[in-house]
């Protein structure tokens, strides 16, 4: 076998090589292979972290997706819906905070009044925030017709995770019933591209069953696919659901089942870097519900987008896509405090009013 400072030289990664680095487990060499990938953030993006404030605006979803807290099923869960003045609003505090841009992410709805309300949302926002702005959408499986309409409307970016890039694996995990379908959220992730977003997508990492090399298949498609932004994070059991009731009934969330999940979401960061140095990378909220550092650490292992919640705190208990979510008894102010704490001890800088579009996209277009 290599040696690991030879491998982390690399320009170019194999399957067994990106295993490899999803693997580690010895502390000095996932200190070595974070090092790494913040080097390559440093020369090739720079030590410049950007906000997109997260506004969860609906828990209202049609889909069923097995790992999920706010799953159509269940039942115990309030379902919610921001008005659009509360949206504008929402939209006002994040421009008047120096975030350059936002992110309007709900449930899954695919009804006309959905697709137009989320039409006047993103025209709302360019309108009373002068085009200030960068919006991105996260809004679940949609037409090519109306991906359009909402770019059309000024939209520019949109996250769609893949979930999983093994179309088997991603079957186990969503019920059979004709609306979870692999090949059509695939399909979405290029239709998207064709309308003109800058396009993200991203995986769920220490599933059950999930290996080292089928998560380097995850980082190889993301590629493949010329994805522009990644934001993926470990998963996280909600207790309320089908996969976390396996989960827990088999005995694979003990405190050492975390801690290895949290470190897998630290090595897919950091090989993500290494593999695509031009795409933006996400310190996703996931990683601090494992680990308290988890967001910080996450722009030393190579990140360089933080998604700060901005959602209403009366419905933040609602949006529990997991258990122990964290900043659910923030305000949006403590968050913004919070985090700016977090890129400092990461020696980074905040990249107050700017959009942060990703360089991967501009080199593909
Ligand atoms: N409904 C849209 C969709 O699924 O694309 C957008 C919102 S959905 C809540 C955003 C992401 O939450 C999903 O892509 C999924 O990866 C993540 N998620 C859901 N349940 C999770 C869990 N238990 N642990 C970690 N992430 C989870
Ligand atoms: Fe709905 Fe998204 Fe949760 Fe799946 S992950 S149940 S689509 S909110």
């Amino acid at each position: 076998m290599k040696p690991l400072t030879e491998l982390l030289g690399q320009e170019s990664f194999s399957r067994a090589d990106l295993a490899r680095l999803i693997g580690l487990q010895d502390p000095a060499e996932r200190e070595a292979l974070y090092r790494a990938a913040y080097e390559v953030k440093a020369r090739r993006v720079g030590r410049v972290d950007y906000y997109r404030g997260l506004i969860e605006f609906s828990n209202i979803c049609v889909k069923n997706c097995l790992y999920c807290g706010i799953r159509k099923g269940s039942r115990g869960v309030r379902r919610f819906e921001s008005t659009l003045e509360e949206i504008l609003e929402q939209a006002k505090w994040v421009c008047g905070h120096r975030y350059g841009s936002v992110v309007l992410q709900s449930g899954e709805r695919t009804d006309p009044k959905f697709i137009d309300f989320v039409d006047e949302a993103v025209r709302g926002i360019k309108r009373v925030t002068g085009g200030r702005l960068g919006i991105t959408l996260c809004v679940g499986e949609q037409t090519e017709e109306t991906y359009r309409r909402w770019f059309a409307s000024g939209a520019h970016r949109y996250l769609l995770r893949i979930e999983e890039s093994s179309p088997a694996f991603y079957a186990t995990m969503h019920p059979d019933d004709g609306r979870h379908l692999w090949q059509v959220r695939h399909e979405c992730l290029l239709a998207l591209r064709r309308a003109g977003y800058q396009v993200g997508t991203g995986v769920m990492i220490g599933l059950p069953g999930q290996s080292e090399e089928m998560l380097a298949d995850d980082l190889l498609y993301f590629r493949d696919m010329k994805i522009d932004m990644i934001g993926m994070g470990p998963y996280i059991v909600a207790h309320d659901t089908p996969m976390g009731q396996a989960v827990l009934k088999a005995g694979l969330d003990t405190d050492a089942h975390r801690a290895r999940r949290f470190e897998l979401g630290l090595n897919m960061i950091a090989a993500a870097r290494l593999l695509m140095p031009e795409a933006n990378i996400a310190a996703t909220t996931a990683l601090q519900g494992l680990n308290r550092h988890g967001r910080e650490l996450g722009l030393r292992a190579g990140a360089n987008v933080l998604m700060p919640i901005v959602t209403l705190p009366r419905f933040r208990p609602s949006y529990q896509l997991y258990d122990g979510k964290p900043c659910v008894e923030d305000t949006s102010a403590q968050c913004a405090n919070c985090l700016t704490a977090r890129v400092r001890w990461a020696g980074d800088e905040v990249g107050w009013d700017s959009w942060g579009d990703s360089n991967a996209f501009f080199e593909r277009t």
